[in-house]
C-alpha cells in the first residue's frame, strides 16, 4: 500500500511470510536494505526494509472493532485485527461503515436472539458492537430520515456466510418492520419462508458449502407511510443448470430431489420414486447425505414453508411430480437403433422410466420417446425427421431435464413474488443483495466469467461509494485536499460487455454463426484484443485466455463458451410439454410467439445475465448502499482456524483491501486534536502549555518536518506512514 517505512534498530515490524503471509519481530540490525529480525515466535530471519510494515505496539491486544482506528492501515494490520477478533469469536468488524462478517462456523446463538435485535434497535452506528443488525437498522433508520432506499451488498466467496447473514438482516428488517398482532399469513412471514423453498430447489451440497445457493438473489423488500413491510419482490441471477444431471464426489445435487426420496411412504408410492441411489441423476456422486441434515424432516419443512409463500396443494403436487419425472429421465439409456446412425431404449428398464417420466409429466409416451431419439430439421424443401445416434439421444435427454428444471425454478419464484405481492404505492425499499463471489478455479468457463462480470460492477459501485464516503469525512472537517486519482476497472468492463467489440458481443456473433467453433472465436479475440492491457493469450494455449480481474489474473477455458451461451429450447421438446395435459407442465412451456420461431432460435444467455445485471446496477443506483464482506476463515469448514493467506486473498478479492488502498491515498489516519496530542504531546512538551489544541497540533507537525498533512476543524489528518514517522520519533524518545 505503498506507505513509506521509517524502520530502525528496535523497531517493530511485519515482514512477509510465504507461510503465513506476515509474520511480526523486532528489527535488531540493519545492513544496507536488509534487516535482521527477531520475530515473536523466536525465529530470525533478515528480509528487506522495503517490504516491511511498522507494527503498532500499542494496538490493544483484543483488537478494534473499527481498522480505521488502527494507527497504521495497512495490510498485516488489518489481518492480525482479524485474527485477533475472531479468536475471541469476535466475528464482526468494522472498516468505517464497511462490514466484515468472518464466518465462525459454529453456532452462536446468543448474537442473534431476540433482545440482541432490541439492543441495536435505534442505536447510533458504532455505539455498540459491530453486529449485521447494526447494519440493517442503520439502514431502516436511513429510510425514514431521509426518506430514501437502501441497499445491502453482502459478497464474499462460497461459504463465507452471505446466505445466512442475508437471511439475519431479513429477519431484523421483519422485525423492525412487521406488524406484531397481525394473524396468519404476513408480508414478512412469506419473505422469511421464501427462503427455504428458494433453498430447496437452488442450494446443494458443494466441495465449499454444505448449503451452496447455485444462484445469485437480491431481494427488495418495499415499505408502506408507517414503515412497514408492504411488499417484496425476489430476483435471482444464473441458476447453475448443469448440475441437474452433472455431479461428482463429494457434492450433491439440488436438496429438492434428496428430500423428495425421502417423502412420507404416500408420496413416495404417489411419484414413484425410490432409494436415491437408483437414479443416475443423484448416483453419479456416492454422497447422499448432508451432516446434520435430515432430507425427511426438511421435505415436511419445505412444503410448510411453500403452504406459507401461497403455493397451492396442487401446485406443489404438479412441482414433485415435475422433479420426479426429472430422475425418471435420467434412468432412460439408449443403444443403437436398427437404422444407421440412430438409437432406441436400451431394456426393459428404460422402458419403464419413459413410461413413469411420461405419466407424471403427463405427456404422450411415444412423443417423449421421439423427442429424445430424433429431430426434425428444417430445410428449404420441407421437415425431415433425423434420427440421433445413442449419445446425441443422451445429450438431448439431459438438454430436456436441464430445461425443466430452470422453468420449474423460475416458475417457483415468479409464484413467491406475485403471492408475496408487490405494493405499487411504496414509497421505500431495502434491498439485500446475496451474490456468488469472485471465482478462480483451476478451469475456468463461462460461468466464470459471468461471475466475475458481476463482481467487477460491484466493485467499481464499491470503489465510487468508498471514495465518495472519503471525500465526504474530509469535506466534513473542511480540510483541503487535491486527490490522487484511484484506479478505476472500467477497462476490464468493457472488455467483456462492451457492444459492440467485447467478449460476449463477439460470443454472440460467433454464436448466430453456424460455422464457428471455439477455435474460430478464440482467434477473434485473439487478434481482437492483441495488445489489450487486461487482456491475454498464454503461451500454448490454442482456446485459453486470461482476463486480468481488478482480484487477479484468471484464465478461462473457451471450449464450452458457444454452447453455455445458447439458450434454446429443441423445437420437439417445447412441442411435447405443450401439449401436457397437465396445465402446470403446460405452461412452464408457453407456445413460442411465431415471429421467434421462424427466426434463428438463438437467445444469448451471456446478454440476457448482462442485461439483468444492468437493471440491478440501476436500482442499486437508485439507493444508498451498505455493504458486508464475509470472509472464510478456513477451507476445512471448522471453527476456531484462521488461515492469514486464505483470508488475505479474500479481503482483496472483496475490495477491502482496495478500499484501504483508496483510504491510503488520501489521509488514511485521522485523529482527533485531543487523542493527537495525547500520544504525541511529548514530542514539544514546550508547544503544550499556553496555546490551544488545534495550534500545539500544528506546531507539533511542523516540528517534525511533515509535509502535506491537513488539519481540519476537529482533527488531524495524517497521510500514509506519517503517524510510523511520529511514532519513530517518540520511541527514541521514551
Ligand atoms: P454462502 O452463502 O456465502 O456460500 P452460507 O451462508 O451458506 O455461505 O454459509 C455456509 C455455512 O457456514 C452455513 O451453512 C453455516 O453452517 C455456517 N455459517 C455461516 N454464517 C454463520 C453464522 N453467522 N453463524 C454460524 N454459522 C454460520
Ligand atoms: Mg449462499
Amino acid at each position: 500500500m505503498g506507505t513509506p517505512v521509517n524502520i530502525i534498530v528496535g523497531s517493530h515490524v511485519w515482514a512477509e511470510d510465504s507461510e503465513v503471509a506476515w509474520v511480526d519481530g523486532e528489527v535488531k540490525e540493519i545492513h544496507g536494505r536488509d534487516a535482521t529480525i527477531i520475530t515473536t515466535t523466536g525465529k530470525t530471519i533478515v528480509a528487506d526494509i522495503s517490504s516491511m510494515y511498522p507494527k503498532d505496539t500499542e494496538a490493544p491486544p483484543a483488537g478494534v472493532d473499527d481498522m480505521t482506528k488502527l494507527a497504521y492501515l495497512h495490510e498485516p494490520g488489518v489481518l492480525h485485527n482479524l485474527a485477533c477478533r475472531f479468536a475471541l469469536n469476535e466475528i464482526y468488524t468494522y472498516t468505517g461503515n464497511i462490514l466484515i462478517a468472518v464466518n465462525p462456523f459454529q453456532r452462536l446463538p446468543h448474537l442473534y436472539e431476540i433482545h440482541m435485535m432490541e439492543q441495536y434497535k435505534g442505536t447510533a452506528f458504532g455505539e455498540l458492537s459491530p453486529h449485521l443488525f447494526a447494519v440493517a437498522d442503520t439502514c431502516y433508520r436511513a429510510m425514514i430520515n431521509e426518506q430514501g432506499s437502501q441497499s445491502i451488498l453482502v459478497s464474499g466467496e462460497s461459504g463465507a456466510g452471505k446466505t445466512e447473514t442475508t437471511k439475519m438482516l431479513m429477519r431484523y428488517l421483519a422485525f423492525m418492520g412487521g406488524r406484531s398482532g397481525t394473524e396468519g399469513r404476513t408480508v414478512e412471514q412469506q419473505v422469511l419462508e421464501s427462503n427455504p423453498v428458494l433453498e430447496a430447489f437452488g442450494n446443494a451440497k458443494t466441495v465449499k458449502n454444505n448449503n451452496s445457493s447455485r444462484f445469485g438473489k437480491f431481494v427488495e423488500i418495499q415499505f408502506d407511510n408507517n414503515w412497514k413491510i408492504s411488499g417484496a419482490a425476489i430476483r435471482t441471477y444464473l441458476l447453475e443448470r448443469s448440475r441437474v444431471c452433472q455431479v461428482s464426489d463429494p457434492e450433491r445435487n439440488y436438496h429438492c430431489f434428496y428430500m423428495l426420496c425421502a417423502a412420507p411412504a404416500e408420496d413416495i408410492n404417489r411419484y414413484k420414486l425410490g432409494d436415491p441411489r437408483t437414479f443416475h441423476y443423484l448416483n453419479q456422486s456416492s454422497c447422499y447425505e448432508v451432516a446434520n441434515v435430515d432430507d425427511a424432516r426438511e421435505y415436511l419443512e419445505t412444503r410448510n414453508a411453500m403452504d406459507v409463500v401461497g403455493i397451492s396443494q396442487e401446485e406443489q403436487d404438479a412441482i414433485f411430480r415435475v422433479v420426479s419425472a426429472i430422475l425418471h429421465l435420467g434412468n432412460i439409456d439408449f443403444i443403437k437403433g436398427d437404422e444407421v446412425d440412430s438409437s432406441k431404449l436400451k431394456d426393459d428398464k428404460s422402458f419403464y422410466h419413459l413410461q413413469t417420466a411420461a405419466e407424471l409429466l403427463m405427456c404422450d409416451k411415444k412423443a417423449l420417446e421421439d423427442s429424445l431419439c430424433k429431430r426434425v430439421i428444417v430445410t428449404p424443401d420441407g421437415n425431415i425427421t433425423k434420427p440421433l445416434d445413442p449419445d446425441s439421444a443422451t445429450l438431448s435427454r439431459d438438454a430436456l431435464a436441464k430445461t425443466v428444471y430452470s422453468r420449474l425454478f423460475d416458475w417457483i419464484v415468479d409464484k413467491i413474488n406475485s403471492s408475496i405481492g408487490q405494493d405499487p404505492n411504496s414509497s421505500s425499499l431495502i434491498g439485500v443483495l446475496d451474490i456468488y463471489g469472485f471465482e478462480s478455479f483451476k478451469i475456468n468457463s463461462f460461468e466464470q466469467l459471468c461471475i466475475n462480470l458481476t463482481n467487477e460492477k460491484l466493485q467499481q459501485h464499491f470503489n465510487q461509494h468508498v471514495f465518495k464516503m472519503e471525500q465526504e469525512e474530509y469535506t466534513k472537517d473542511e480540510i483541503n485536499w487535491s486527490y490522487v486519482e484511484f484506479v478505476d476497472n472500467q477497462d476490464v468492463l468493457d472488455l467483456i460487455e462492451k457492444k459492440p467489440g467485447g467478449i460476449i458481443a463477439l460470443l454472440d456473433e460467433a454464436c448466430m454463426f453456424p460455422k464457428s467453433t471455439h477455435e474460430t472465436f478464440a482467434q477473434k479475440m485473439y487478434q481482437t484484443y492483441k495488445g489489450h492491457k487486461r487482456f491475454k493469450k498464454p503461451k500454448l494455449a490454442r482456446t485459453d485466455f486470461t482476463v486480468n480481474h481488478y482480484a487477479g489474473d484468471v484464465t478461462y477455458e473457451a471450449d464450452h463458451f458457444l454452447d453455455k451461451n445458447k439458450d434454446y429450447v429443441v423445437a420437439e421438446h417445447q412441442a411435447l410439454l405443450n401439449a401436457s395435459t397437465c396445465s402446470f407442465v403446460a405452461n412452464l412451456f408457453p407456445p413460442l410467439p411465431e415471429e421467434t420461431s421462424k427466426q434463428s432460435k438463438f437467445s444469448s444467455i451471456g446478454t440476457r445475465f448482462k442485461q439483468q445485471l444492468q437493471a440491478l446496477m440501476e436500482t442499486l443506483s437508485t439507493t444508498e448502499p451498505h455493504y458486508i464482506r464475509c470472509v472464510k476463515p478456513n477451507t476445512v469448514l471448522k471453527p476456531g482456524i484462521f488461515e492469514n493467506v486464505n483470508v488475505l486473498n479474500q479481503l482483496r478479492c472483496g475490495g477491502v483491501l482496495e478500499a484501504i488502498r483508496i483510504s491510503c491515498a488520501g489521509y488514511p489516519t485521522k485523529r482527533t486534536f485531543d487523542e493527537f496530542l495525547d500520544r504525541f504531546g511529548l514530542l514539544a512538551p514546550d508547544i503544550l502549555d499556553g496555546s490551544d489544541e488545534k495550534s500545539a497540533c500544528i506546531a507539533i507537525c511542523d516540528r517534525m518536518g511533515l509535509k502535506g498533512y491537513q488539519i481540519g476543524k476537529s482533527k488531524v489528518f495524517l497521510r500514509a506512514g506519517q503517524m510510523a514517522e511520529l511514532d519513530a520519533r517518540r520511541t527514541k524518545i521514551l
